[in-house]
């Protein structure tokens, strides 16, 4: 295909930098290569990445709490990505939840569902034990073997030669490229001289979080989280939800909000619901920890001439399924440039909509984040949200609409969409009403009136 001033196409043998080798840019380069050759074109693809996944603790990870999403474990399958048993750490069967009015245990809607947690890199700095397979080794090493070289270096310079785009360590030692990809995630200060050089390119907002794995021992991490989430709704301004993730012979403390304090991790580990589930985690020193950012709004205009950005530096789900939106703009982005063209117009009509879906998806999260924080308010409405889940928990088999809106919520598997969808269902009005019944009246008179409710619930269908 010919090139023009407005058009660009990659031709065979054209050369493609991707600037950073976590989840969007080993997924772009996979499948940039794989569908480059699917149309009779040779692309040489260099991943600059100077992290070695292999190496334990931080130098060898991208922090994350590493929850692969039933949903993003069913796109893996259909597009021929198993995850192998040395990458994931656990599979979870169940989420609880956990407030000061009680807890309550949430398994998954339907039976065939997995979710794995994983390790990013190669485990905690002080791992006891043998290293693992982190999630970004196993996919780079899938890019790799479509034919991706992975250059050890950390990109520090980007210039224009020749209408080109050149990266590289140093101002000495730049490339040329045809297609620069942009996947460095959010904790890059490269993004800073790209907001410089692409017309209109503004990073994400993030937000600082925390992170830390606690070595408990397989007996204790079974006898305690066993193979569930715990997810915690504590009353900590700026706290969103926290979790404790089995993984392992380890457990991962994961805080998640908007303009959280220092010292959130002590206070959430000492609080009365964290210790009903493990009491020892605020005594003991962790294993490892960190406190990256997150990407809290998405980037604005996330592409250029032959330059586009990928993944956490463009648009990610909040809260959840970051891997899964890595995923799913790369691919994305790999499809525009292979069948479409590498020009900023290409990427605005083909590749654009995949991040304006996420954002706009987004939005209706930050509304349901914000109806769940007047929840954690009212103690009355917290011990109706509790008593409603346990209701549906005990009736298996039945319609379980609160549920699966908390389901939703934590693992990533529906888009919040479909969970404010689910709010505006009459059912989960229903539900909410029993739960208000019970929590109003306590359990034995509740137990009592199941039956009326039951009879009405039959009446009403
Ligand atoms: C606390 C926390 C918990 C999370 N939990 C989950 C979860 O459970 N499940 C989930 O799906 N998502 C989760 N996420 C989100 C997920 O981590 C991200 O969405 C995902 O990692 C984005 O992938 P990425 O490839 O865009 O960026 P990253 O994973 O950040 O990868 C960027 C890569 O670029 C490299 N790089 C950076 N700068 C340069 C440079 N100048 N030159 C070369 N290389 C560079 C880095 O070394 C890194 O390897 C969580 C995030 C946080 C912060």
């Amino acid at each position: 295909m010919a090139d023009s001033p407005h058009h660009h196409t990659l031709n065979d043998g054209d050369r493609v930098a991707v600037i950073g080798g976590g989840p969007a840019g080993a997924f772009f380069a996979y499948f940039l290569l794989v569908m480059a050759r699917g149309v009779g074109r040779s692309l040489a693809v260099d991943i600059y990445e100077p992290r070695d996944f292999a190496q334990l603790g931080a130098r060898g990870c991208n922090g994350c709490a590493g929850i692969v999403s039933e949903r993003l474990m069913q796109t893996f399958a259909e597009d021929g990505i198993e995850l192998p048993p040395a990458v994931v750490q656990r599979t979870i069967d169940a989420y609880v939840l956990h407030m000061d009015v009680g807890s309550a245990r949430i398994t998954p809607p339907h039976q065939d569902t997995h979710i794995a947690s994983v390790y990013r890199g190669a485990g905690p700095r002080e791992l006891r034990g043998r290293a693992w397979v982190g999630l970004d080794a196993y996919v780079l090493d899938l890019a790799q073997r479509q034919g991706a070289q992975v250059v050890r270096e950390r990109v520090n310079d980007v210039a224009w030669v020749a209408g080109r785009p050149a990266v590289g360590p140093s101002p000495d030692q730049l490339t040329r490229y045809d297609l620069v990809a942009v996947t460095s995630g959010v904790n890059s200060a490269i993004l800073k001289q790209f907001a410089e050089a692409i017309p209109g390119y503004q990073p994400p907002r993030t937000t600082k979080t925390y992170i830390r794995e606690y070595f408990l021992g397989s007996a204790t991490v079974d006898a305690t989280l066993g193979n569930a989430i715990q997810v915690f709704l504590l009353d900590i301004p700026g706290l969103e939800f926290g979790m404790l993730i089995p993984k392992g012979e380890y457990v991962t403390a994961c805080l998640l909000g908007e303009d959280m304090e220092g010292d959130l991790m002590e206070r959430c580990l000492a609080a009365p619901e964290v210790r009903r589930v493990v009491p020892m985690l605020s005594a003991d020193r962790p294993s490892c920890q960190c406190a990256p950012r997150i990407n809290v709004a998405a980037a604005e205009h996330p592409f250029g001439d032959r330059v586009v950005f990928i993944g956490d530096c463009a648009a990610t789900r909040l809260y959840k399924d970051g891997i899964g939106s890595a995923y799913r703009t790369a691919k994305a982005a790999a499809a525009t440039a292979v069948l479409h063209g590498v020009g900023a117009d290409d990427f605005r009509r083909h590749y654009l909509p995949a991040c304006t879906a996420i954002e706009q998806d987004n939005q209706v999260g930050r509304l349901i984040f914000a109806l769940v924080s007047q929840m954690r308010r009212h103690r009355f409405a917290r011990r109706t949200v509790l008593q409603s889940i346990l209701d549906e928990q005990g009736r298996p088999g039945r319609l379980q609409p609160m549920s699966a809106v908390q389901w939703d919520m934590y693992t990533g598997s529906g888009s919040y969409r479909q969970i404010a969808r689910r709010l505006l269902d009459p059912r989960l009005l229903w539900s909410l009403v029993r739960g208000g019944w019970g929590a109003a009246f306590g359990r034995w008179l509740h137990r009592r009136s199941a039956t009326v409710f039951h009879v009405i619930g039959h009446l009403s269908k």
